[in-house]
């Protein structure tokens, strides 16, 4: 069985990652299991060198392979801000409602609303290295509507939907958001990196 380490400290990530490789001969190992105080300054412009900084730390300090990825919301009006600073759009600390409230005031009256969901994932071993994208279009409604999910999930609507990511269940959210298809992605370049062989 080939390991797998996760540079990420979420617990959601893991089963999330856990469940797209499922039927690979790969297990998935939470970095926290191996560096319990793991973190990583995402001090990058772009997703995909965020993804890169957390992995090949890990590989660095680890000597195993490594997949991580980093997600960002872009808003087409507003030059695709918040973009990778989504996580901390109303400043470092907040939560995900003052991000949510942050994005609604900026917005407000505005009538162009659309904007995407992306997602870098990379894999690094010690002799391959590679990105994939997820992404996902959608519209920023004017008000939050439901409660599940996480991060802007209630403010954004997906296009083919009726209803928001807050009112999406777990597995109707697997299927079209912007991290499983980039995490599918990964699946299909993994099997056919030879890293599997
Ligand atoms: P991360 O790179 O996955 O940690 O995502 C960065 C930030 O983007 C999070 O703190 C959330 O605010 C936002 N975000 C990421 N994925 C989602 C999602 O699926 N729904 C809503 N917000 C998300």
């Amino acid at each position: 069985m080939n390991r797998i380490i996760l540079a990420s400290g979420n617990p959601d990530k893991l089963e999330e990652l856990r469940w797209l490789l499922g039927g690979l001969e790969v297990e998935v190992v939470p970095v926290r299991g191996i560096i319990p105080d793991w973190k990583v300054e995402e001090t990058g412009a772009t997703l995909e060198e965020n993804a890169y900084l957390k992995a090949r730390d890990v590989v660095r300090r680890t000597g195993m392979p490594a997949v991580a990825d980093d997600t960002g919301l872009f808003v087409d009006i507003l030059g695709g801000a918040p973009g990778v600073y989504a996580a901390r759009f109303a400043g470092f600390d907040c939560t995900y409602e003052n991000n949510i409230q942050k994005l609604l005031r900026t917005m407000l009256c505005e009538r162009n609303r659309t904007a995407s969901f992306m997602t870098s994932a990379v894999f690094v071993s010690s002799d391959i290295e590679f990105s994939v994208t997820g992404e996902i279009r959608g519209v920023i409604l004017e008000e939050p509507d439901g409660d599940s999910g996480f991060g802007y999930d209630p403010v954004f609507l997906p296009d083919g939907l009726d209803h928001t990511f807050g009112r999406c269940t777990a597995e109707e959210k697997n299927r079209i958001s912007h991290r499983a298809l980039a995490l599918r992605s990964l699946r299909e370049k993994l099997m056919g990196s030879g890293f599997l062989d």
